[in-house]
């Protein structure tokens, strides 16, 4: 037991906010809240100096480099989207200081959407310099230090992804539906992180009512939105329509939970 922090690296859908050429008032706004990089979370333990994140989308470069983060324990993989991996060849510069190869954790998907995405990686022959990744598959719950994490399967329209919960903290993006079984798996979660895409329906993301629909089903203590796109409106607007409880994240946010 002990208290982690968590810190939003990107809060964005995978265009990201401003999207490219866009000027609604969303793109063209002024706020730093409506900036958001591709979705991705630090997470660490300040007592044990364990640091891990989920995801390493497009943005990962700038993200490490905003958050002077200087090494990773591991990187917790929810999907083989590009939004969701696109950075990982930049784990180069973690296995240049830490001096091996970074745990990359992932379900059988992403495990074979990595190795098709990366196949260089994967080479029999190895062009000096490339990242390396060590793939653990996940079916159980792990420990990385002091954290001991467990896996939730979500579905991203058909595509399992993988949730996880630190403690009394969760972390779902890309979720479309969720089973009872492994929403079963939720109970007792304080601080909720669900993907809210938009207002109007998606065909393989949560839409806001649908995420407030978890929230109120969950019922944490607090809740913030995540993986959000352009079209939901500004933050601040959108922030005011919202339960007491529920937060739509933004870049750079940390809260602290007990794990
Ligand atoms: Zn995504
Ligand atoms: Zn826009
Ligand atoms: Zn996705």
């Amino acid at each position: 037991m002990g208290n982690l922090s968590l810190t939003f690296l990107g809060t964005g859908t995978s265009q990201g906010i401003p999207v490219i050429g866009c000027d609604c008032e969303v793109c063209s706004s002024p706020d730093t809240k409506d900036k958001r990089y591709r979705s991705s979370v630090l997470i660490c333990d300040k007592e044990s100096t364990t640091q891990i994140c989920i995801d390493a989308g497009t943005d990962f470069r700038i993200q490490m480099l905003q958050n002077d983060v200087k090494y990773l324990d591991a990187i917790l993989i929810t999907h083989a989207h590009i939004d969701h991996i696109g950075g990982l060849d930049e784990v180069r510069s973690f296995n240049y200081i830490q001096q091996k190869s970074i745990p990359l954790y992932v379900n059988m998907p992403a495990y074979q959407g990595i190795r098709e995405m990366f196949s260089y990686v994967f080479k029999a022959q190895h062009y000096p310099g490339i990242p390396e990744f060590d793939m653990r598959l996940v079916t159980e719950p792990f420990k990385i230090g002091n954290f001991t994490i467990e896996p939730v399967e979500v579905l991203h329209h058909k595509l399992p992804v993988l949730a996880y919960r630190i403690g009394k903290l969760a972390y779902i993006t890309d979720a479309k539906t969720i089973s009872t079984k492994e929403k079963a798996k939720l109970k007792g979660v304080q601080t909720l992180i669900v993907n809210g895409l938009r207002r109007e329906e998606h065909f393989s993301h949560f839409t806001l009512q649908e995420a407030l629909n978890l929230i109120e089903e969950i019922n944490p203590k607090q809740a913030y939105i995540t993986h959000i796109s352009h079209y939901l409106g500004k933050h601040k607007d959108t922030q005011m329509s919202l339960p007491a409880n529920v937060f739509l994240a933004y870049d750079g946010l940390t809260i602290i939970e007990e794990y």
